[in-house]
């Protein structure tokens, strides 16, 4: 999600790049001529953790497959929106299965050019949303109908009823604008969205530095206060998937911070998070990078046919603090093959 600004600047910019360039350029791999790489098949690469003595760089990572739950959500094939939005007939929220209890949403490129993932946990007795959607109705955003849907569809599986409990990555409004379609929901908390909300629904106690749990029943998530792109920002890991849930903080796009050192610290106590609890796949919410190395989409752009897969591995969080190490003194944009680090 962007500062208001840098939508500013970044729309005068576009603007300007579209009037003189081909506009259908960056449907075709944009400006540089790299070679076809296949985002999707890093084998070089692995999520597996780096053993327990050794120095969390990504030179450390042995040469093992990703898992097969990465390559699954991999290959899915989201919805590329369209040159001409008016006319779009498709879903404005796509469902993926992330496994037998876990869905991938994703806000279609069509109703909101921020096309922000959710994710929708289920427990024996909780639900977990994480997110909303960039949109606060409910034809652009079915966010409500989606969730009803696939949690009455488990109620009767279970023969009992689940409470909902909509957390937010942060509190950006690209992942917060429909919780007002929550707001009458039965059986239903929606975490406010300032830090203090944050902290004070799951009982940190030492934040941003303690790993608080939360149990949905008979599937315990854990949180972890990381702040650098907002002051809010919460990391999830769910050792049922093992999954690590980043937000706006890593996904293969432009990384914004908001505050360095912060945010700095945060994805290093991920790092070493990371080092006692196997991480196989990272999701963030958004994808803005394509599928070539180190080229992402501008900002608007609502007809990406050529996107980069979703999933991130824990070596790319190694990559991602090396660099910040890195340039510590001085923080500035670093083009990095599956993300852009953009202070
Ligand atoms: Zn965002
Ligand atoms: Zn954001």
């Amino acid at each position: 999600m962007l500062k208001r600004a840098q939508h500013f600047l970044l729309l005068i910019a576009g603007l300007f790049f579209a009037l003189i360039v081909d506009p259908t350029l960056s449907a075709r791999g944009g400006l540089f001529n790299d070679s076809e790489v296949d985002c999707f098949n890093r084998t070089t690469l692995s999520g597996r953790r780096p053993s327990s003595d050794s120095v969390a760089t990504s030179e450390n990572l042995a040469s093992e497959n990703a898992s097969a739950l990465f390559q699954e959500i991999a290959k899915i094939k989201w919805d590329y929106g369209s040159q001409n939005c008016q006319s779009f007939e498709g879903e404005r929220i796509q469902v993926m299965p992330l496994d037998k209890d876990s869905y991938i949403l994703r806000q279609s490129l069509c109703s909101h050019f921020e096309a922000p993932f959710m994710y929708l946990l289920f427990g024996k007795d909780k639900v977990l949303l994480q997110d909303t959607g960039a949109t606060s109705d409910s034809a652009s955003n079915p966010i409500r109908e989606k969730v009803d849907f696939l949690i009455k569809k488990r109620e009767r599986e279970l023969g009992r009823s689940l409470s909902l409990i909509v957390i937010h990555s942060h509190s950006h409004g690209d992942h917060s604008a429909g919780d007002i379609l929550f707001h009458n929901r039965p059986n239903t908390t929606v975490i406010g969205l300032q830090k203090n909300d944050v902290i004070n629904f799951f009982g940190f106690k030492d934040w941003p530095k303690d790993v608080i749990k939360f149990d949905l029943g008979e599937r315990v998530i854990e949180g972890l206060a990381i702040p650098g792109h907002q002051v809010s920002s919460v990391a999830l890991y769910d050792a049922q998937t093992r999954a690590l849930f980043t937000g706006d903080s890593l996904y293969p796009g432009r990384l914004y911070i908001q505050n360095f050192s912060q945010y700095w610290e945060s994805m290093e106590r991920l790092g070493e998070y990371g080092r006692s609890h196997q991480i196989d796949v990272i999701l963030g919410t958004h994808i803005e990078m394509t599928n070539k190395l180190g080229v992402d989409y501008s900002v608007y752009d609502q007809f990406r046919p050529e996107e980069h897969g979703l999933p991130l591995l824990y070596g790319d969080l190694l990559k991602l603090i090396e660099q910040l190490r890195a340039m510590a003194h001085s923080p500035h944009r670093q083009v990095m093959d599956h993300f852009i680090i953009t202070p």
